[in-house]
């Protein structure tokens, strides 16, 4: 088959990956211009992340991480109140990327392919470029996340993500350049802290080039802030130009105004050391906290895998690993079943499950909002 994925980041590269070794003519239209490389962070690896790594004959990649030795809760007055050892590793996000991206010819990930609609006919499907262009295509992967355009033809034109009242404030900064108290205290640990509707963790992750060495590692944290309202959350995700994003706002985009409240706010609210990995931030990013369940997930030529079928919330760490069953199940069915039958024991399997890591989410972080 004639198969047109729209989105190229992992889900839209597990998808067509398992689908071009099957033999299907796969093509993946991704909106960003220079590609993604160099953009992520970390994963922790779940069965289903290994599972499609072994699929795709890449095993070696899981070991493309960095490990926390210990989990430590702080307490109130700053001091550490648990001590665990339990070892985590965060694979780079961006190795899994990379690998993957190879596997797909390069006239067969096309960059700057905005896809803006799409059209079934009775014997195909019209993929409509922003460009005004279009191509053809038997069946049409909706890979394209939180934003994605591919749901309006399974869920119809008002399915909309639901704001959970909360933001993460995020930030990625070389290890060196924490300051040494912070240093000696957070690396290689998995450090947690939780007060009142909100909660901050932080922990390693490989650099951006998938680097694992002491030295060439990043630290990632993630402050969990209350922001109820949507005029709160609007004023969240204003960038310094003063535009509204409607989910995020990359490194960057952040107004000095509203790091130096964070940096304020982190030093009168949160252990020492977590805030001062916040002040060594130069670049702190910020991303709203949305829920999305399809309840179709399929239409007569187009699926939905990852975030563009479900966006749990990121507690559940299952963004990846739901995205990698996903495309190991569109795969199952399409390889025993006709087109039909196909979508319509992939949507069984995995509204199902999409459901249930949704559900767990929501537990998860009943104390945010
Ligand atoms: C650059 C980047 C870095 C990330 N880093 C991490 C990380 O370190 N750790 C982690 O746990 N998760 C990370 N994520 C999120 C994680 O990849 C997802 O939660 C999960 O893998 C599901 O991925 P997805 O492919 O469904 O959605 P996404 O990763 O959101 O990808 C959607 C893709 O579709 C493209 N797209 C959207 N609309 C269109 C359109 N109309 N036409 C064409 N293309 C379109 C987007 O540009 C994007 O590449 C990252 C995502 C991105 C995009």
């Amino acid at each position: 088959m004639r198969i047109a994925v729209v989105g190229g980041s992992l889900a839209g590269l597990f998808t067509a990956t398992l689908l071009a070794q099957d033999g299907h003519d796969v093509t993946v239209y991704e909106r960003s211009v220079h590609g993604l490389e160099g953009r992520g962070a970390g994963l922790l690896g779940k069965r289903e992340t290994f599972a499609i790594l072994r699929a795709a004959g890449c095993e070696h990649v899981a070991r493309v991480g960095v490990v926390a030795r210990e989990r430590i809760v702080f307490g109130d007055m700053g001091a550490t109140v648990d001590q665990t050892m339990a070892p985590q590793m965060q694979i780079s996000w961006d190795a899994i990327y990379r690998v993957f991206r190879r596997h797909i010819a390069n006239g067969s990930y096309l960059l700057d392919r905005r896809v803006e609609h799409l059209r079934e006919e009775a014997d195909q499907i019209v993929v409509g470029f922003a460009d005004g262009s279009e191509a053809l295509a038997d069946v049409v992967i909706g890979a394209d996340g939180i934003a994605s355009v591919a749901r309006a033809m399974v869920d119809g034109p008002t399915a909309a993500n639901v704001y959970a009242g909360y933001v993460g404030w995020r930030g990625l900064l070389p290890e060196h350049a924490l300051p040494g108290f912070a240093a000696d205290e957070l690396l290689e640990r998995f450090a947690y802290f939780r007060m009142p509707h909100s909660h901050v963790i932080g922990f390693l992750v490989p650099g951006p080039n998938g680097e694992t060495e002491t030295g060439n590692r990043r630290y990632n944290w993630v402050w969990y802030r209350p922001a109820v309202e949507p005029a709160a959350r609007d004023e969240v995700l204003t960038d310094l130009e003063g535009r509204i994003h409607p989910y995020s706002l990359p490194p960057g985009a952040v107004p000095e105004r509203a790091r130096e409240r964070l940096v304020d706010d982190a030093r009168r609210l949160l252990p020492r050391s977590f805030a001062a990995a916040i002040e060594a931030t130069a670049h702190p990013f910020v991303q709203g906290i949305f829920d999305y369940e399809t309840r179709q997930m399929t239409s007569r030529r187009v699926a939905l895998v990852g975030d563009a079928a479900f966006v749990v919330r990121p507690h559940t760490g299952m963004g990846i690993a739901k995205a990698a069953a996903d495309a190991l199940a569109l795969r199952k069915h399409l390889s025993s079943a006709s087109l039909g039958d196909a979508l319509r024991e992939y949507r069984q399997e995995r509204v199902k499950a999409g459901a249930a890591i949704a559900a767990s989410g929501r537990e998860l972080s009943a104390h945010l909002a």
